[in-house]
């Protein structure tokens, strides 16, 4: 039913550039708005069309995984049952990166607590009305997590398969979660969508230390916050990772320094979200992926990687007036211009090619060879094992890949996800100069492992 080569152009079809949301506001609006006499009458038919598309969803496990994980062979049989032409383009991604030295920098770690580690989601997610629980199914269904009893083991034996199965080596950077705090110190469980503890991932790393390596994450209005980066840095931990709009953290507020001098003392690195978080409905937190924020700990001399590179929104210009809006990349481009910010700003490609991120800015990065020393690669997987997600489809045709290569690239992710987004990547060219990504962005990079 699901498989790539069978029904490669159906509405539906994996990679397709053409596939279409079931959850179209248009859609749901149409049925709602049309033939409407009295208010009663009105509600009574939107709830029953709601329930009945909810029903059909649910008994339609097959339409999750169609929009979400919709690979159907297993990722060990890749080496021998691939065709001749995938594992080429395979090899040739490979091409010119040392096994030792490559490495993803965003992996995510998802967790409900079924192993007795703590993590959890937001009780959003099994609200059957509530958006977050249909997301929380697609997540779900890309991460091969079956039995929900046992999500967490599941998604990480899962995990392990898929950045095993390739046998060339590589890290993987496991990234914990931290909740949402106020800046009196207090948390703020409502507005917190997930919790990947610390403890656990360092556990993970303890038991996978073939391919994982650990990222924590410290809330800095924390009130023990000092405390926590002294614990895991003493135990080695060298990158935090913040969400500030999704986390509720102003990185260029005077609260955060004394958290800064401590990351410094440490020679701890901090991989923070930048640009538009699409799972923010606040305004007043989605402004906190402005990367002109960062500012702040660069001043502080803390290096900085900017996940996704401010790929998605538009940020006030806070050098300016601030009344003026950017791309959010446009300024994430800005300090990455400034000498003074040489050694301490990395930019992280992640999501860069979901389809509403394409083309720009990753166009732009193709050609600024002049940055690939300092842009360093992230999956954020699971995103890249979404279907819906990448187009590969729209990439062949505006002249990224080649039609031969979208069928490979799609043929591969049938097998692995994972490495899907690494071939991808690796396979991408600009469509008139022909510039591709050079090989330092996926492998380790000097500057950030000392
Ligand atoms: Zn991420």
């Amino acid at each position: 039913m699901r498989g790539v080569r069978k029904s490669p152009l159906s509405p539906l079809s994996p990679r397709g550039a053409n596939w279409q949301s079931p959850f179209r506001k248009g859609r749901v609006r149409g049925i709602c708005f049309r033939a409407q006499h009295d208010f009663d009458e009105t509600l009574r038919r939107c709830f029953s069309a709601l329930a009945l598309g909810f029903a059909v969803l649910s008994s339609s496990g097959c339409l999750i995984d169609r929009i979400g994980g919709a690979y159907t062979r297993e990722p060990e049989e890749l080496e021998s049952n691939a065709s001749i032409g995938a594992r080429r383009l395979i090899e040739l991604a490979f091409e010119g990166i040392e096994s030792v030295r490559l490495v993803d920098y965003h992996t995510h770690i998802v967790g409900l607590g079924t192993d007795g580690s703590g993590a959890f989601v937001s009780p959003r997610t099994k609200d059957w009305l509530s958006l977050e629980r249909w997301k929380f199914l697609v997540y779900s269904s890309a991460s091969g997590i079956k039995n929900l009893v046992q999500a967490d083991q599941e998604y990480v034996a899962r995990l392990a398969r898929l950045a095993r199965a390739s046998s060339r080596g590589g890290k993987y950077r496991i990234l914990a979660f931290d909740k949402y705090y106020k800046p009196d110190g207090t948390v703020d469980l409502g507005k917190t969508n997930f919790y990947i503890p610390n403890e656990y991932v360092f556990r993970l790393t303890e038991q996978y230390p073939d391919i994982f390596l650990p990222v924590i994450s410290v809330h800095p209005y924390r009130r023990d916050a000092l405390a926590e980066l002294e614990n895991w840095g003493r135990l080695g931990a060298k990158i935090v990772k913040w969400l500030p709009n999704a986390m509720g953290i102003d990185p260029s507020s005077s609260l955060v320094d004394p958290f800064y001098r401590k990351m410094k003392e440490h020679g701890m690195i901090l991989l923070s979200h930048t640009g538009e978080e699409q799972a923010v409905e606040a305004q007043e937190d989605q402004r906190l992926g402005n990367p002109l924020l960062l500012r702040r700990v660069l001043e502080n001399g803390v290096r900085v990687i900017m996940a996704h590179t401010a790929s998605l929104g538009s940020c006030e210009d806070l050098d300016d007036s601030g009344e003026k809006k950017l791309p959010c990349f446009d300024l994430a481009l800005r300090l990455m211009g400034e000498a003074k910010y040489e050694q301490l700003l990395f930019a992280e490609i992640s999501a860069l090619l979901q389809f509403n991120r394409m083309p720009e800015p990753f166009t732009t990065l193709l050609k600024r060879q002049d940055l690939h020393p300092r842009m360093v690669n992230g999956s954020d997987y699971p995103l890249p094992a979404i279907n819906a997600l990448i187009h590969t489809r729209s990439m062949a045709r505006a002249g990224f890949i080649t039609d031969e290569e979208r069928a490979q690239l799609n043929e591969i992710y049938d097998y692995n996800p994972l490495l899907f987004d690494f071939v991808l990547k690796r396979t991408m060219r600009h469509p008139e100069t022909k510039q591709k990504l050079t090989a330092s962005v996926f492998m380790a990079n000097p500057g950030l492992e000392n």
